[in-house]
């Protein structure tokens, strides 16, 4: 069954050709690690991971590049004083260094608690600051760039006036973005608005600073992508992915740096993750609409009315296709939560179950089933219509278990393994003890609201024993400024 995807490049699902057979080079942009990944963000790079484990699973040698920024995004291009990771510095007395190292550790640990694969390369900003100098050097030389008080910015006239085409991805046309922008401070160094900064001098307070042909400075954030993409997958790759709102200008840079250097287009196929909404607006930290991944699932947030575990999180998103917009909510994270149950409770039931070929014959057809889920997953990464399938089996299964259905041994085997695949490999869901963990919490909430009374009736001798009781079991009471909380040793 050949592999259809959507690419943005020509607004059209195409029928994926590797450039190696069986090889797949994919390129996502990863986070700007200046503060704690929002779930919004979490919702793309979930998107990635199920693209990437499905071309696992069609059995593509998958390498898996991405990025952390760790310098470089302004949040515009004309004011230095704009570098995220200076200004967050400031704001928490850390050096710039600190907070990279801080976020990203955060950044993987919310990753995998929803259980993402790591890529296979995860390259960073600031260790690639070479490659970046060099690439600036050779638009410069190839008379696509030039220098300006110790800047160096992408000459996007000259780009188009080679016959190329600057907003052939995000299908803008030049003329009306040229009208569209305002000056901002700093473009007065630049020949037009719509160049873009390679590389940016540094102002005397600026901290994160490399030496450079041009000086004291810092690279541009869409030159990091190109030079750690032309790095690890060549200057001419299968995918690379992104958020919908990096489509312009970052991957229409992206697009225009590469085609300037090596004469071709550096990227077959576009891939783009639509957005995460909440109270139907777009999920952001710049506007306070945003929810933090681990808030949603300790229900330590005022948006939802209780705690939901990673996987029903991971069920919850993967229920909309990659290129819709999903909006999150109470009612809906409830309804994946009692859908993911029951997914969950028939795997149980099918891998308990014996072959029972002696009911009626069954209407369930397993090779049209297992067609239909693999027409899904290869029809532009389905995972919605996937999950519809995978619902028709999990009534056959209780079907099954009522003996109201058959299945042959051989059938049975090969739908314990396709579902197997599906739930865990592919959909990346885990089989969590989700009711032992939960009732375990319930009984500790008692014994801590039972210790609590004793000690306000200034019955220390029971608190204590409740507390030493319990550590003896290996689980540790801690009082905080939040109340109690426990610690499983
Ligand atoms: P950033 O760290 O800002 O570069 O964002 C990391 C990734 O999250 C990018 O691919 C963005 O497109 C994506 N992103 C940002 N906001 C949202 C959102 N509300 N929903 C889904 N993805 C988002
Ligand atoms: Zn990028």
């Amino acid at each position: 069954m050949p592999l259809k995807l959507y690419n943005s490049l020509s607004g059209e699902k195409e029928i994926f050709k590797p450039i190696h057979e069986n090889a797949v080079g994919l390129y996502v942009c990863g986070p700007t690690v200046y503060s704690n990944v929002h779930l919004g963000n979490v919702r793309t790079f979930m998107s990635f991971d199920f693209i990437y484990r499905t071309l696992m699973h069609l059995g593509y040698k998958v390498r898996y590049v991405r990025n952390i920024t760790d310098a470089g995004h302004l949040t515009d291009d004309g004011d230095v004083e704009n570098d995220r990771f200076v200004k967050q510095s400031r704001l928490e007395k850390l050096e710039p260094m600190e907070i990279v190292q801080k976020y990203t550790v955060d950044f993987h640990k919310v990753l995998e608690t929803f259980n993402l694969l790591p890529p296979t390369i995860e390259p960073t900003a600031t260790g690639h600051i070479l490659e970046q100098i060099e690439l600036a050097q050779k638009l410069i030389d190839k008379g696509f760039a030039y220098e300006s008080n110790g800047s160096v910015y992408f000459d996007v006239l000259e780009y188009n006036s080679r016959g190329l085409n600057y907003g052939e991805l995000s299908r803008r046309n030049i003329e009306e973005l040229f009208a569209n922008t305002r000056d901002l401070d700093g473009q007065n160094e630049k020949k037009n608005p719509q160049d873009f900064a390679l590389w940016k001098a540094a102002s005397p307070a600026h901290i994160m600073r490399w030496n450079s042909p041009w000086g004291e400075g810092f690279p541009g954030w869409h030159l990091e992508c190109t030079a750690m993409s032309t790095k690890y997958l060549g200057e001419k790759f299968d995918i690379h992915g992104g958020g919908m709102d990096l489509k312009f200008p970052h991957h229409e840079c992206e697009v225009a740096q590469g085609k300037a250097c090596n004469g071709t287009e550096p990227v077959n196929y576009w891939l783009h993750a639509n957005m995460l909404t909440m109270n139907g607006q777009r999920m952001s930290k710049s506007t306070g609409n945003y929810i933090l991944p681990m808030e949603l699932v300790s229900g330590e947030n005022d948006f939802f009315e209780k705690p939901f575990h990673p996987s029903v999180v991971r069920f919850n998103f993967l229920q909309a296709h990659y290129r819709s917009v999903l909006d999150i909510s109470s009612e809906a994270m409830a309804a994946s939560e009692k859908g993911f149950q029951r997914l969950m409770e028939a795997v149980k039931v099918l891998n308990s179950l014996s072959p029972n070929i002696s009911a009626e014959s069954s209407v369930f057809n397993l090779n049209d089933w297992k067609e239909k889920c693999y027409e899904a997953l290869t029809d532009d990464f389905n995972s919605p219509i996937l999950i519809s399938y995978l619902f028709e089996a999990v009534k056959f299964i209780f079907s099954l278990k009522e003996r109201k259905e058959s299945i042959s041994a051989e059938d049975l085997e090969e739908l314990k393994k396709l579902m197997t695949a599906f739930v865990f490999e592919v959909l990346g869901l885990q089989n969590i003890e989700e009711n032992n963990n939960e009732k375990l919490n319930q009984a500790l909430q008692v014994l801590i609201e039972l210790r609590n009374q004793a000690r306000k009736a200034k019955n220390f001798e029971l608190s204590d024993q409740i507390r030493n009781r319990l550590l003896e079991d290996g689980i540790e009471l801690k009082d905080g400024r939040e109340g109690t909380t426990y610690l499983l040793n």
